[in-house]
């Protein structure tokens, strides 16, 4: 409990200090708010008054004549509570917008220093609503609930201190109702029952996202005419929901909720039966005005309870949510961040040299690459081949820094790519990956993105080396169409041939591709090899190849199994030493003749 207690309180004050220099904007709306709430109180005095004053000249009501200044005087506090609760909650939206925006900003700018490869394993989706959701979740409890607290427990106080000055007995009686209530609701949520809470909570994550899995499995269930029943991570994710839920309501919440609704209504259920045994003694005494006019004041008063501990029940689930989205927000603010060095050293060529690397990918046991070297020489043109899993795109992902190496080296111009300046290293290499993605505007942009100083002729010398002229032609505005919109969607294929541009565009010396055309059909596969052709020409290039036939001219083929080099060589020193990559070249020409003889079939 104490810890729970450690752990609200650092997170407000991470919350508050994203507000910056607004942060005194937030205690200044905290301040306004009790000042709102003791005035907001002061009306029920004023009544208490018009009674006192009523019951002293009763029946001669005439000759009371103060009551009508206690009435402007209650009206007066009702404003001034309404229009100091309106600068409180000013103040904390303020502060409140601030913070969200800065929670945005400084979440953005730290996924700017992210490796490449966090976007790979973060979909979008999911770090805009990391980022952007749980910074607007935040809002409700900045702007509303922190004010309401500290609204709320000045009334408390304030109503303890004045229910017990009128008439202490009458003043108990109320707030034995708010205490029962108040254990009662507390009776739900503490001891072992947090245990319950955090597994109800767990079981309703586990069940929305689960609710996501089925729903993009939904083409699945429909092709192969499943029922719900087929997605039985999901129906148990259910299943589980519900039991916890229903064992919640039932076996804990239902007997202090029950008791909760009554006594926060129920003030009176004390009250009346205290006035009753106080009446006689009163009589006696003979100040029956005194009392009766106390009596009213409890009555009237007591109705404030129920607002004030409803109150408090919003404000607390309002810290509870800000919790689980401030702990959203941490997913982001602790994503690991490039590590840039402060003294950076240029590269001084465009050799690309693997010194002994190993990588582990976060959270794997198995290492992805274990002792990798091999070396590309300025000019070469180097294959990466082997069986799939084999690590060939993990090899290739470490020169643009998609990710650093556990250990070991990867070089670019004789310096560790960790040594250089991340700008420097990007601008003197272009990566052509399956991923590659074209944004939702015209050719033009999407190509110029990568060199944004070029000409609209660069663009299109680039568009026709990439082998794009077809693709250009048949669009209604040419390079100005924008991708994406109506009528204007690209094949994978021409996709990958416009990605190809932007990377003949950016002119940079070394190449990392991934020369897969899965998604092209013959036509397209032609032209995109006379793309790579272009893009490969003059340049250092490091190429993930999937068919061999690719590989054959190249200067090097580096053969990568289960993460380590195996071989290394040209296609004819391989081919000869028996190894894996002749065993892998005879399964190729194989299927080749195969291919040839099933074509031949068919014609
Ligand atoms: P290849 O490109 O040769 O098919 P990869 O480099 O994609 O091989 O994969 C090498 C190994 O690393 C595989 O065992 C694969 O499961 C693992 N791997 C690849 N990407 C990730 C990732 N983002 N997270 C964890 N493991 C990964």
């Amino acid at each position: 409990m104490a810890e729970a207690g450690e752990k609200r309180r650092s997170d407000l004050s991470v919350l508050l200090g994203y507000a910056g220099n607004r942060r005194g904007l937030t205690f200044l709306g905290l301040g306004l708010s009790a000042v709102a709430m003791l005035l907001g109180m002061a009306p029920y005095v004023c009544i208490w008054l018009v009674v006192r004053d009523l019951v002293a000249v009763a029946p001669d009501w005439g000759t009371a004549s103060d009551i009508y200044a206690y009435g402007w005087m209650a009206f007066g506090f009702a404003v001034a509570s309404i229009a100091v609760y309106f600068a409180a909650l000013m103040c904390t939206h303020l502060a409140a917008f601030r913070t969200a925006s800065n929670i945005r900003k400084q979440g953005m700018a730290h996924l700017m220093n992210a490796p490449l490869g966090y976007f790979d394993n973060n979909a979008s989706g999911l770090i805009r609503n990391r980022l952007d959701g749980a910074s607007a979740e935040t809002e409700t409890l900045l702007a509303h609930n922190l004010a309401d607290i500290a609204g709320t427990v000045t009334m408390l106080v304030g109503m303890i201190a004045l229910m017990l000055a009128f008439d202490w007995r009458m003043g108990a009686a109320c707030l034995m109702a708010a205490v029962i209530s108040i254990v009662a609701m507390f009776s739900m949520m503490g001891g072992k029952n947090a245990g319950l809470i955090a597994e109800y909570q767990a079981a309703q994550d586990r069940m929305s996202k689960a609710g996501v899995e089925y729903v993009r499995g939904i083409p699945v269930v429909k092709v192969f005419q499943q029922t719900v029943n087929s997605f039985k991570a999901f129906k148990e994710a259910i299943d589980d929901y519900s039991d916890k839920a229903g064992y919640y309501q039932d076996s804990v919440c239902r007997v202090p909720q029950s008791i909760n609704l009554t006594f926060t209504e129920g003030a009176f259920a004390f009250l009346v039966p205290v006035a009753l045994l106080l009446a006689p003694g009163v009589l006696a005494s003979g100040d029956f005005a005194g009392f009766v006019t106390d009596f009213a004041f409890y009555a009237v008063f007591s109705a404030i309870i129920s607002t004030a501990l409803a109150k408090i029940m919003f404000a607390s689930a309002g810290i509870m949510l800000a919790g689980t989205a401030l702990g959203r927000i941490r997913q982001i603010t602790d994503a690991p961040v490039l590590e840039i060095s402060d003294v950076p050293i240029e590269p001084q060529s465009n050799r690309v040299e693997f010194r002994d690397v190993t990588f582990i990918y976060e959270g794997a046991t198995k290492p992805a690459l274990k002792n990798v070297s091999f070396t590309v020489e300025p000019g070469q043109t180097v294959a990466l081949v082997g069986p799939s899993g084999g690590g060939k795109t993990t090899a290739a992902s470490l020169i643009p820094r998609f990710w650093d190496v556990s250990a070991g080296a990867v070089e670019v111009g004789g310096v560790d790519v960790r040594r250089v300046d991340p700008h420097v290293l990007m601008g003197q290499m272009a990566f052509v990956f399956q991923n590659s993605r074209l944004f939702k505007t015209s050719i033009l942009e999407n190509v110029r993105a990568a060199r944004p100083g070029a000409s609209r002729e660069e663009v299109e010398a680039a568009l026709a080396e990439a082998q794009c002229a077809d693709i250009v032609a048949k669009l209604p505005e040419g390079i100005d169409t924008k991708i994406g919109t109506e009528g204007t969607y690209l094949s994978g294929g021409e996709q990958q041939r416009i990605t190809l541009a932007r990377a003949i565009l950016k002119d940079a010396p070394i190449v990392v591709l991934d020369e897969a055309t899965a998604f092209a059909d013959p036509e397209n596969e032609a032209l995109i090899q006379k793309a790579f052709a272009v893009l490969a020409r003059n340049r250092t290039v490091i190429m993930i190849a999937h068919r061999l036939s690719t590989v054959v001219g190249v200067d090097k083929i580096v053969v990568l199994a289960s993460g380590e080099v195996v071989e290394t060589g040209t296609h004819d020193e391989l081919v000869g030493s028996g190894g894996l990559y002749s065993r892998m070249w005879e399964d190729y020409n194989k299927a080749a003749k195969w291919r040839i003889a099933s074509d031949g079939e068919v014609a």
